[in-house]
């Protein structure tokens, strides 16, 4: 089911945990529902997280810098798996280089095209599942929310039903 060698981990069983994080935590409470996943190169959970900017009123709690913080202190990163529902924005790409986090797994770049790009670049192993439950599950929420969406990405909306 992975892309690369015969011990990669499963990438799908992995953004599930992700997506579970999105839809049954972050959009039961009113929030984005974007989750994400620090994994060990095994599949082990380190942490896991989702966006709380309308929870707690904090524009910095994605989900990735939520997993990132609840995996706590680790010795080394290149052999933790960033996964996430949704392409990584700026901030959260440069907490993968930061910290020299060694695979990011995405479930979707449609909704959202992050600094992905710029990660492989650097060399970081970067793998998009073009998940369709991902695609819709955000995409139907940017259609129902799009101020907020504006907001957390950092865009400045009108207001005025531009999309
Ligand atoms: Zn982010």
């Amino acid at each position: 089911m992975s892309d690369t060698t015969g011990r990669a981990p499963d990438y799908r069983a992995m953004l599930a945990i992700a997506v579970e994080e999105a839809p049954a935590r972050s959009l039961a409470e009113g929030g984005i529902p974007i989750g994400a996943a620090l994994f060990a190169r095994d599949g082990t959970v380190l942490g896991r997280g989702h966006n709380r900017r309308v929870q707690e009123g904090d524009p910095s709690v994605h989900g990735e810098t939520d997993a990132f913080r609840k995996a706590g202190r680790q010795r080394s990163y290149r052999d933790t798996v960033m996964v996430t529902t949704l392409s990584p924005c700026w901030y959260c790409s440069g907490l993968v280089r930061q910290f020299g986090i060694g695979t990011v797994v995405m479930g979707e770049s449609v909704n959202f095209h992050g600094g992905h790009d710029w990660l492989r670049e650097h060399g970081v192993e970067v793998v998009d599942l073009a998940d369709p439950g991902c695609i819709s599950m955000l995409g139907d929420w940017i259609a129902a929310h799009p101020h907020v969406w504006h907001e957390d990405i950092g865009e400045d909306d009108d207001g005025c039903g531009g999309h």
